[in-house]
């Protein structure tokens, strides 16, 4: 047999922390059995539905790299994989379904459903509980699914062992409404039916469906497939991760200068793990022993300073020419304008300390801007905390003369000057060199200083200890 995953993903938002580490797992699930994955796009709710969220969401799966042998854009022997192409199918469903008498329509008026739903919630029992096919059967309305009440709904979780629900617990679920659209528990269930999905893991938010979508696929003479319901996430401060906490949309990832094989090794930790103990590993390493039965049960951790942890890892791990190459649009986006190879060569000189410093691309941009733009504005902090102190002025004019004699200009003959400089004012090395350092990147925080100073140049560094000088007055 053929494992068939799928994600299918409501184009309702942006492609968001959850589902994509539960696309992930469909993936590697998939890519571990020989199996298939199938991107699907669950828009019964097309007012929400948006085709720019859709873009969104197909753009971010593929930038992590996962591809998908069915499905939207790549097509497949099952016509549309998109739910509002299919409506003609799922009201064939349902109303074949009031027809073999699983489902029947119903027409009670909204108050009528609300006073029994209070009525079940007095008497303690499942607020659904009361709403079940009424004596009366009409030809119109809603079209609700009749919940068989024999026997508890028992199915065997990959992740949660075996799981099992009362009939009584489960209300006559709407599955048509009567605006003409499905519900999702019936356009999810045929799908699943349809496509012959072998293996649903999804969300654990989502259990509360599973015991209708098993009794829905058995009302329709299908073969109910294997659930495996993925560990809830949580941020760091213990509660459902929320959009503050970093479970803003993937898109902003790599916006923010991430690295796809980063985000994906980081989320691939998220309710599993290689080997207890190794943190980075490949794709190949992933697909190689990912297995459904070996995600825990236990909430997940979305930590934001972790993954970015792990970006810094896997950029460390670049050999510097490709740092180079990957860094250049955000250096020049830093800059403003678009560097020459012999601008960039300044970069280069300094690009594996750049490296050691980086967590995310984008913070390589304003490290090194300095190399390019003369300064506009010292920042402030940076300027209150080492400018505007005592002894400063004597230490610039040192350092200016000391540099000025200079006859090479190298990390060995700057850092050679400047420790002389040091010994002879008889002050700390800090003391000494965060002056010069804000003189000339105009913040504190730098590359190390000497081969900053070399990668600038003389003429530049020069000038501006000497402007920084003069704005001491
Ligand atoms: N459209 C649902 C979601 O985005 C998919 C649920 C499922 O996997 O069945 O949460």
């Amino acid at each position: 047999m053929t494992v068939r995953v799928r994600i299918a993903p409501s184009p309702t938002g942006t492609l968001h922390v959850g589902t994509a580490r539960a696309a992930l797992f469909n993936w590697l699930y998939a890519r571990h059995c020989g199996g298939e994955f199938i991107v699907r796009i669950d828009d019964t709710d097309q007012k929400r539905s948006t085709s720019e969220y859709e873009e969104n969401i197909l753009g971010s799966l593929r930038w992590l790299g996962l591809d998908w042998d069915e499905g939207v854009e790549v097509g497949g022997p099952h016509g549309s994989y998109r739910q509002s192409d299919r409506f003609q199918r799922y009201r064939e469903v349902a109303e074949g379904l009031v027809e073999t008498g699983a489902a029947y329509y119903d027409d009670r008026p909204t108050d009528e459903l609300e006073a029994l739903r209070q009525q079940a919630q007095k008497e303690g029992k499942h607020p659904g509980h009361y709403i079940r096919r009424p004596e009366q059967s009409v030809t119109e309305g809603v079209i609700r699914f009749s919940i068989p009440q024999e026997g508890p709904i028992a199915f065997d979780d990959l992740v949660r062992g075996s799981v099992s629900f009362e009939p009584q617990d489960v209300d006559d679920f709407v599955i048509f409404r009567s605006n003409g659209t499905p519900t999702y528990h019936l356009a999810s269930t045929v799908d699943d039916v349809d496509y012959r999905i072998t293996h649903v893991a999804r969300g654990e938010d989502l259990l509360p469906s599973t015991p209708k979508h098993i009794l829905l696929t058995r009302a329709l003479g299908a073969e109910v497939p294997v659930y495996a319901h993925l560990p809830l996430l949580f941020g760091i401060d213990g509660k459902k991760l929320s959009k503050r906490l970093g479970a803003a949309s993937l898109a902003t990832y790599e916006d923010e200068g991430y690295l796809p094989e980063a985000v994906f090794n980081y989320l691939s930790l998220l309710g599993w793990s290689l080997d207890g103990e190794t943190e980075i590993f490949s794709r190949e390493q992933a697909v190689a022993s990912f297995d459904l039965i070996d995600v825990s049960k236990n909430p997940a951790t979305f930590d934001p300073e972790k993954l970015a942890w792990m970006n810094g890892e896997y950029i460390r791990a670049m050999s510097t020419d490709h740092f180079s190459q990957m860094v250049r649009p955000h250096v020049e986006g830093a800059v403003g304008r678009e560097l020459t190879d012999d601008e960039w060569s300044r970069f280069e000189e300094i690009s594996e300390l750049v490296q050691e410093r980086t967590k995310l691309l984008p913070e390589a941009g304003e490290q090194v801007v300095f190399l390019f733009n003369d300064i506009e504005s010292y920042d402030e902090k940076s300027w209150a905390k080492v400018m505007a102190k005592d002894g400063v002025t004597d230490i610039l004019e040192a350092a200016r003369g000391a540099l000025a004699e200079l006859t090479v200009w190298d990390k060995v003959s700057i850092e050679k000057a400047l420790r002389a400089m040091i010994e002879e004012l008889e002050i700390g090395v800090g003391k000494a060199l965060q002056p010069i350092r804000v003189s000339i990147t105009g913040s504190s925080v730098s590359p190390p200083l000497f081969e900053s100073l070399a990668a600038l140049g003389r003429e530049s560094s020069l000038e501006r200890i000497e402007i920084a000088r003069g704005m001491l007055g």
